[in-house]
């Protein structure tokens, strides 16, 4: 039997390599390096099934009782509609989706551009 160990929180963000050192700065920023369940995923949570399947596993394994998900600006996974308002609706469903799995966990829905971070 294995010991349970828990996470800070729970990190989803995008494989796209140009928005890392901004993760990586806000993560530092939070206190939470090292900390962390982080979850790599084209699209974040535009490919919602599979994302769903990933968190739940981490919920499952680690508690966190705070997640990140951080959506961002131009990204390839979207093509075509890369509006904010997609991002955002994206990020809300796993937002609900975490929440009905463990609803004590706060979610974060952020937007990453190269300017900066913010919430969504
Ligand atoms: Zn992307």
């Amino acid at each position: 039997m294995s010991v349970k160990h828990k996470a800070k929180a729970l990190i989803v963000h995008c494989i796209d390599f140009r928005f890392q050192k901004l993760v990586e700065n806000d993560l530092k920023m939070r206190n939470l390096k090292g900390q962390t369940d982080r979850i790599s995923w084209p699209g974040v949570s535009k490919d919602l099934e599979n994302i769903k399947k990933a968190t739940k596993v981490s919920i499952n394994l680690h508690d966190p009782d705070e997640a990140f998900i951080y959506e961002h600006e131009d990204c390839g996974a979207y093509g075509e509609d890369n509006s904010l308002e997609t991002h955002r609706q994206n990020a809300n469903a796993l937002k609900d989706y975490l929440e009905k799995i463990k609803p004590s966990i706060k979610v974060n829905t952020l937007f990453v551009t190269l300017d900066g971070i913010k919430e969504i």
